[in-house]
């Protein structure tokens, strides 16, 4: 099954972009994912090919007009999940992102002006998305750090077919620091224990500073990770010597 990607923009050109360059782009010359981007504006059913109008109660900018972007939509929906990239959306984790790897691929809606009519929203399945707390001004490179997180978890794509577990986030914890030759800049040498070549010890020295950082870097992923240990309470070793 290959992971296929539809993209609705006004701006297509945008499209593969950062994507069609390293492991993305590599991905998509040998078809191992597919990208489309499809122009919003062909759906425009006026003289003037008009996708936006002002928003009703008055203010600032245009609005995207549902009964527009619905044509787009339903002329390629496919049962494919379907997201809008909204910062009104749910946080994109990368737990969604696993998932979204794992099926068939995705309907991406990239907004532009002040966003999409929310009636829209009401009358389709979609799945409105954010990837932070930060306004951009347009869903465009909201779409591409979508798709880049996904692509890169598709079989064959990333490199080391285990580089994809220890990751950030993929234990509910930031990842361990890293460290290559040479073994001295600037005064500054890397840690002993991962030149011992003790796999043990490296083991157990990764796994603290990816729960020192995380804890330090990310209280609120901390609580989570700590939390989600099946109802536990914390441990004595949790609370001593770490605070
Ligand atoms: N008026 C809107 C912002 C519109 S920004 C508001 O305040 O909520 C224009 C478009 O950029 C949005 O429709 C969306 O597609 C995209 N965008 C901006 N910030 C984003 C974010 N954090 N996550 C995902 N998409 C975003």
């Amino acid at each position: 099954m290959t992971f296929r990607a539809t993209i609705l923009t006004l701006y297509p050109d945008m499209f593969p972009g950062p994507l069609g360059h390293s492991l993305a782009g590599r991905a998509l010359a040998e078809a191992k994912w597919t990208l489309d981007a499809i122009n919003i504006r062909d759906s425009a059913t006026d003289r003037h090919r008009t996708v936006d109008d002002t928003p009703a109660g008055g203010g600032a900018g245009m609005v995207l007009r549902a009964d527009v972007v619905a044509r787009a939509l339903d002329a390629i929906a496919d049962g494919r999940p379907v997201l809008a990239m909204t910062p009104r959306g749910r946080p994109l984790t990368q737990r969604r992102v696993r998932d979204l790897a794992a099926g068939p691929g995705a309907i991406v809606l990239c907004g532009r002006f002040e966003g999409f009519d929310e009636r829209l929203f009401e009358a389709r399945a979609i799945e409105e998305v954010a990837i932070g707390d930060y306004v951009l001004s347009g869903g465009e490179m909201a779409a591409l750090v979508l798709l880049d997180a996904c692509v890169r978890l598709l079989p064959g794509v990333m490199g080391a077919a285990s580089s994809g577990d220890e990751e950030s986030f993929e234990s509910g914890l930031l990842e361990y620091p890293h460290y290559t030759r040479p073994n001295e800049w600037e005064g500054r040498t890397i840690p002993d224990v991962l030149r011992s070549g003790d796999h043990a010890k490296v083991a157990a020295w990764r796994k603290r500073r990816a729960e020192d950082d995380t804890r330090l870097r990310r209280p609120d992923l901390w609580e989570r990770h700590v939390g989600a240990r099946v109802g536990r309470p914390l441990a004595r070793s949790d609370e001593e010597g770490r605070s």
